[in-house]
């Protein structure tokens, strides 16, 4: 992975582009944290390495993985892909902690034992606890404090949506999708899964719900544990080849970008058979406004406008990495009783990053305040998205700020519609 680095960086030309659109390079003005100056440490990795893995480790992880700098860089470095290869190469080094290993290894692998985890924490989560507002993403944890911060979070489901449901193949003659919920979708936007399920019913789509999905593998491979990732990945391949679909779809734009960018990057790692099955599955993958938007073609008739005002942010997965922008907004420019405003810097990063807002909480919570600036702006009722991830960040920065502004997932407004 080393000598594959070496061969991915000769193209970068230092021209420092990138500075002007990294979210963490915008709050803290630090090179190391730009991908220009984690370019220059990677150049010299080993010895960087060995000299202080635990250094290289966190200038590595400050990063979103979001792509800004990618989509803008004029030389066409693979930026992402540097990013992960390094992570990789710094956590094969200096080894994994064990709550990641744990976790990655042990739970994620094993669904019923996370569903398992996530009902008895969900029973006991009540006196832990604090109430903000009504607001769904509005509750505080004074005895987490230590590991949660001050942040503004949803309560667990009673259920996940993957033990509600079990498998569901059912075929139609308008052809069939794979749902692909994902882990926050499932455990805690239960209803966000519900709604994808009832907006295909509706359409009459047939769907294949396999038994015991496991986790797409982004929260592994973003953490360097590689091995996690291939057996994560293997586990969902062996579940998805047991029915036949036209299309892969999911809520989640990190799993849709995941699955089509990830898979597909590292399907090298794969024996034959299961490379050719990820090449399929990847070409098949779609987030699922656009599947509503371009395959089902849905009727999105034009309609009399309203005082409520819906705004968009772009997820960077969905945007920057799948180039999915356009059908989102055209979902929500045809919702009854909303008017669509664009925010200003509607496609900027809201801060989350997954583990980066985890272990970098202050830079996230920043980044995140200028997207909660621009979606004021345009004085909305509601606040629309399509990615979960970004939706716990909103809501978050939202409810710290007593903003009265709701975040829903574009499906779910779609929904009220049917
Ligand atoms: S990564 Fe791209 S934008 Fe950044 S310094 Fe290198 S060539 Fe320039
Ligand atoms: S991926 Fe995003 S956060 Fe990371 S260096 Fe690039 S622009 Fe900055």
């Amino acid at each position: 992975m080393l000598m594959e680095l070496d061969d991915l960086l000769i193209s970068c030309m230092r021209c420092g582009f990138c500075q002007s659109v990294c979210p963490v390079y915008g709050e803290t003005f630090l090179e190391a944290d730009v991908t220009r100056g984690k370019i220059a440490l990677l150049e010299d990795l080993a010895h960087e390495l060995t000299a202080d893995a635990e250094k290289v480790n966190q200038r590595l992880n400050r990063c979103l993985l979001c792509g800004s700098c990618e989509t803008n860089c004029p030389s066409g470095v693979s930026i992402i892909d540097i990013f992960l290869r390094a992570r990789a190469v710094v956590a094969g080094y200096k080894g994994l902690g064990l709550i990641k290993k744990t976790i990655f290894r042990f739970v994620l692998p094993r669904p019923r034992l996370f569903n398992f985890f996530i009902r008895i924490s969900s029973l006991f989560q009540g006196p832990f606890l604090k109430k903000q507002s009504e607001k769904p993403g509005a509750f505080t944890s004074p005895i987490l404090t230590p590991f949660l911060g001050r942040r503004h979070i949803p309560k667990l489901s009673n259920k996940s949506f993957s033990s509600i449901y079990g498998e569901i193949d059912e075929p139609s003659e308008l052809g069939k999708v794979a749902l692909f919920p994902g882990c926050v979708p499932d455990k805690v936007f239960t209803k966000l899964s519900d709604t994808c399920l009832k907006v295909l019913r509706h359409h009459k789509v047939g769907i294949y719900l396999a038994r015991d999905l496991v986790c797409c593998g982004i929260p592994a491979l973003a953490s360097g544990d590689f091995k996690a990732f291939v057996e994560l990945t293997k586990i969902n391949l062996d579940l998805l080849a047991k029915s036949s679909f036209d299309y892969l779809v999911s809520p989640c734009a990190t799993c849709a970008s995941n699955i089509k960018e990830n898979w597909h990057r590292f399907s090298d790692s794969f024996e034959s058979k299961q490379s050719s099955l990820i090449e399929e599955i990847c070409a098949k993958t779609m987030d699922l406004t656009a599947y509503l938007v371009k395959i089902l073609r849905v009727d999105l008739k034009p309609k009399a406008s309203d005082n409520k005002v819906v705004t968009y942010h772009d997820p960077c997965h969905l945007n920057k990495s799948l180039g999915v922008s356009a059908e989102p907004r055209e979902l929500l420019k045809s919702l009854p009783g909303y008017q669509f405003k664009e925010m200003p810097e509607a496609d900027r990063c809201c801060g989350n990053g997954g583990s980066f807002n985890l272990f970098n909480y202050p830079i996230s919570k920043k980044i995140g305040q200028v997207k909660r600036d621009n979606i004021v702006s345009v004085k909305p009722s509601t606040v629309a998205t399509s990615c979960p991830a970004c939706m716990l960040q909103l809501m978050d920065l939202l409810s710290q700020n007593k903003d009265d502004i709701e975040v829903k997932h574009v499906i779910e407004l779609y929904a009220e519609t049917l």
